[in-house]
């Protein structure tokens, strides 16, 4: 019998449990997760939308995950009475300066696969009201979800079929053996014969800890990006019917503040980008010495700087006026003012920059020794955490067959 520890309680660490179950039904899964509850970082703080898989380079793995996630998590949520809205997505060209933008991601999405048509102003007001555009987008196969509820399906599933889940258990490190891995965490020592570390903010400090792999060195980082968000006043949120998007910069590796209506019927407005001063830090008032201090100490971390000096300036100076981030708002729903909103929960991105300052575009999933490291699982990979899971379960199962 194999004993697989899983690092970590957010989507990812719960669908490889799942799959791990699925590929061995009589292995022995525990998951650690540090936070006393489940899904409290990445997963429990996201747009809950269900991609399409439109953005994402043709043949990479964001892209096949990302149509078969979206698929898998929809069948998973409908068999779990968890809600699902199709709600569809328009992205609109606000200026004819987007067009050249809209027009290659047009291409983009139907060289993935995916429905997607381009329409007028006109008819982009059918779907939006209250839209403005001089063109736009419309991907129908979009929806929203709710990925905590999804975990606590998740998490009650594998514990049916056999798997534990350690709540307030950090791992602090590993002792490697001949035949196992011991994983040294505040809840005990544990011994694996395989560890998946799926922790996602910190998921690179982890891989560093596990020396016996390689060099030991992981050559990307950790970048943590804060996305913030706000809230529609209710007397406001009939001004969105369902999701709205900007053309995103193909420089910028996120897609922009959108409107995006929640399966509780809010109407969420953001997430912008700012560098978090703590990989945990909601707000500008958590900073976190060691955090900022890896940040400032990396190579990468400053030619990413150089090279988006004037848009990343741009996103603080929003990050610290609500009018101007109404603003970002109004350009693709004119009306919209500061007065509508108010604050919301952040998030924080885990994006993995490399040393030369490039980020890791695709998902970074690495086997190393026995143990698999995801090194880099951002947006979408809560659509697309099912076959994630798999093909983890996939690398980590490989030699027992
Ligand atoms: C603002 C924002 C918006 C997004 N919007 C979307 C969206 O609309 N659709 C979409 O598909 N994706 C979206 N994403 C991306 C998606 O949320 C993530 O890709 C996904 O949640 C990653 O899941 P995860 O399990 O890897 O990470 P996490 O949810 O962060 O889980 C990692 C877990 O590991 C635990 N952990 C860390 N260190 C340790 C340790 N030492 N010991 C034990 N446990 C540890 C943490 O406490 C955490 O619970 C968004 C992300 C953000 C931040």
């Amino acid at each position: 019998v194999t004993r697989y520890v899983v690092v970590g309680g957010g989507i990812i660490g719960l669908a490889t449990a799942r799959a791990l179950l699925n590929a061995e039904p009589d292995a022995e899964v525990t998951v650690l997760e540090k936070e006393s509850s489940l899904a409290q970082h990445q997963t429990g703080r996201n747009s809950g939308v269900i991609h399409s898989g439109i953005y994402y380079a043709p043949g990479s793995a964001k892209a096949s995950m990302c149509r078969a996630g979206a698929a898998s998590i929809t069948a998973f949520a409908e068999a779990h009475a968890i809600p699902v809205v199709a709600t569809g997505k328009l992205i609109v060209a606000t200026s004819d300066a987007e067009l050249p933008a809209l027009d290659a991601l047009l291409e983009r999405g139907l060289a993935n696969g995916i429905p997607v048509t381009r329409i007028g102003p006109q008819q982009a007001r059918e779907h939006e009201p209250f839209v403005s555009c001089v063109a736009a987008l419309w991907v129908e196969s979009t929806a929203i979800t709710d990925y905590t509820a999804v975990c606590w399906a998740l998490a009650d599933e594998i514990r049916a079929a056999g798997a534990t889940i350690t709540t307030r258990a950090t791992v602090t490190g590993f002792a490697h053996r001949v035949s196992e891995t011991v994983v040294e965490s505040t809840a005990g020592p544990m011994p694996a014969d395989v560890v998946i570390n799926c922790a996602g903010l910190q998921a690179d400090r982890i891989a560093d800890a596990d020396t016996a792999a390689d060099d030991g060195v992981v050559g990307s980082r950790i970048v943590p990006f804060r996305g913030e968000y706000f809230e529609l006043r209710p007397e406001r949120a009939h001004l969105v019917k369902g999701l709205i998007y900007p053309v995103p910069d193909p420089e910028f590796p996120f897609l922009g503040v959108h409107l995006t209506r929640m399966v509780d019927g809010t109407v969420h407005a953001g997430p912008n980008a700012v560098l978090a001063l703590a990989r945990e830090g909601y707000d500008w008032r958590t900073i976190q010495p060691r955090d900022v201090a890896d940040v400032l100490r990396f190579r990468g971390f400053w030619q990413l700087a150089r090279r988006n000096l004037r848009p990343g300036l741009m996103e603080v100076s929003r990050s610290l006026s609500r009018k101007r981030f109404a603003a970002s708002l109004a350009r693709l729903v004119p009306g919209i003012t500061a007065a509508d909103l108010t604050p919301s929960r952040a998030g924080v991105r885990a994006q993995a920059l490399k040393r030369d300052g490039g980020l890791v575009d695709d998902f970074l999933i690495q086997r190393r020794g026995r143990n698999v490291h995801v090194l880099n699982a951002p947006s979408p990979a809560a659509t697309s955490s099912l076959e994630i899971g798999k093909h983890i379960a996939e690398l980590a199962t490989a030699d027992s067959h």
